[in-house]
C-alpha cells in the first residue's frame, strides 16, 4: 500500500507486534497505552489484530491445554512400552511353549524307538 495513502487516516505509525501484545495483554502504562490505544482507533488493521491476539490471549487455558497434550502423548508412549513388553512376554511364551512340545516330541520318539526294539 502507499504509504502517503496510509498516512491520510493514521495520524500514528502502527505499534510493532510486541507493543500490540504488551498492550492486549495490559503491559502498556501512561503514554505508550495512551499512543496505541490512540492509533487503534485510527487503524483498522492492527485494532483487527489487537482483537485477534485479545482472543487468543482470553485463552489461558492454552498452555494447560498444551500440558494435557503432553501428558496425553506421554501415557500413548508409555501404554506403547507396555504394549511392547507385552508382545516380549508373550514371544517368550510361545518359545517356551514350543520348547515343551519339541521335548514332548523327543521323548515320544525315543520312548517309541525304545519300544520297537
Ligand atoms: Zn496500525
Amino acid at each position: 500500500m502507499n504509504e502517503e495513502y496510509q498516512d491520510i487516516f493514521t495520524t500514528t505509525t502502527c505499534p510493532t507486534q510486541q507493543q500490540l501484545l504488551d498492550y492486549v495483554q495490559g503491559r502498556l502504562t501512561g503514554e505508550a497505552l495512551h499512543e496505541v490505544e490512540l492509533h487503534l482507533a485510527d487503524c483498522e488493521m492492527c485494532s483487527e489484530a489487537v482483537e485477534g491476539l485479545s482472543a487468543f490471549e482470553q485463552k489461558e487455558q492454552i498452555p494447560v491445554w498444551l500440558r494435557q497434550m503432553k501428558l496425553q502423548m506421554l501415557r500413548n508412549l508409555r501404554t506403547g512400552k507396555r504394549r511392547k513388553h507385552q508382545i516380549t512376554y508373550f514371544t517368550q511364551l510361545g518359545i517356551i511353549v514350543i520348547v515343551i512340545l519339541f521335548i514332548l516330541l523327543a521323548a515320544f520318539w525315543t520312548y517309541h524307538f525304545i519300544s520297537n526294539k
